[in-house]
């Protein structure tokens, strides 16, 4: 599963930009499905087995990144966010600017420690002042360089193996979900309905694609396959985050904009219950997912979220836990198979 994490997230694909995303999925996806397809939108919709129940897996496919908004004379990029950031970790990152001649690395300049004066150095610096370098002479370097106002920017950052299980990279948010649902994929060959698997486009700009492709498949019940907040680090109390990325993966009971459907609660809890696999529920006062806004098209979609916890998360180093990605997949599967005893 690890080298299959590795090219999930080195197909660079932020929101609006999905196409190598895409491409690497509907691969990965392709031979252990009957039907794949691409959407209008760019959701990636695969389709096994036939008969009721019909049930959709969502894992959204986009990260967050950047996008280039203005270049200078000297050859200085200035960009947007797309998605949500900390704009304080910015300064000093590695980026790929993804202009029509392929990516081209830069990095995001600060002002050295030397020449800071005290309130410089106590204030963050604002995303308006903040520029790429790729190491043009200027403006027009950039140009031959491929790259125009509106080219997508993405982080550089290799998957890493930490500790045991423990791994860190970027886009975890939500390549994770995307490993989870091709293996879900793969292993459900004792299902008897109709399994949708979704790879789904837009979600850190708003839930956008899971909308179209939930109202056109239809299902009787989805479920988003998602990251979510781990609050097992210092700095975070338990009251605030008692997510971990090692109790297994987390229902999303409450989040910023809905609350899980009673019977999508009730048949993930005692299908984990019944076969000894660990779950963790997470009530959250911000953040959302693809299941979030699913219980508001056509009559309403009942809908719920399986996340695995991640530290650090829409940064560069995410951290997760192996371990818990597994246990995920194998509820995954267990919830398709006790599936037609709820819905
Ligand atoms: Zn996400």
């Amino acid at each position: 599963m690890f080298d299959k994490l590795k090219k999930l997230v080195d197909a660079d694909s932020i929101s609006g930009y999905e196409e190598s995303i895409q491409d690497v999925l509907t691969q990965m996806l392709k031979k252990h499905v009957d039907e794949i397809r691409i959407d209008k939108m760019g959701n990636v919709i695969a389709r096994k087995g036939k008969g009721s129940p019909v049930i959709m897996f969502a894992a959204h496919m986009d990260e967050i990144g950047l996008i280039v908004k203005y270049i200078d004379k000297e050859g200085f990029i200035f960009f947007d966010k797309i998605g949500g950031w900390d704009e304080r970790i910015l300064p000093t990152k590695k980026v790929l600017v993804h202009g029509s001649k392929g990516p081209v690395p830069g990095v995001i300049g600060s002002k050295p420690p030397h020449i800071q004066d005290k309130d410089e150095s106590k204030k963050p610096v604002k995303l308006k002042d903040m520029f790429i370098d790729i190491g043009a002479k200027n403006e027009d370097d950039v140009k031959k360089a491929g790259i125009s106002v509106g080219d997508f920017i993405t982080r550089q950052g290799s998957v890493d193996r930490l500790l045991g299980e423990r791994v860190t990279g970027r886009g975890f948010d939500n390549r994770v979900g995307c490993l989870v649902m091709t293996e879900i994929a793969k292993r459900s060959d004792k299902f008897k309905g109709t399994a949708y698997f979704v790879g789904t486009v837009k979600e850190e700009i708003g839930l956008i694609g899971v909308r179209g492709s939930a109202f056109s498949i239809n299902p009787d019940v989805l479920v988003a396959l998602d990251t979510s907040i781990a609050g097992d680090v210092p700095g975070i109390s338990k009251p605030e985050v008692p997510l971990t990325i090692y109790d297994g993966p987390a229902l999303d009971i409450k989040d910023a904009m809905s609350i899980i459907h009673p019977k999508v609660k009730k048949w993930v809890k005692e299908t984990a219950e019944k076969n000894k696999i660990k779950l963790q529920f997470d009530v959250m006062s911000g953040g959302a997912t693809d299941a979030s806004v699913t219980p508001t098209i056509r009559e309403g979609i009942p809908s719920g979220a399986l996340n695995v916890p991640v530290r650090y998360i829409h940064t560069p180093i995410e951290v997760a836990d192996m371990k818990t990605v597994e246990n995920a997949v194998k509820l995954g599967v267990k919830m398709l198979e006790s599936a037609h005893k709820y819905f």
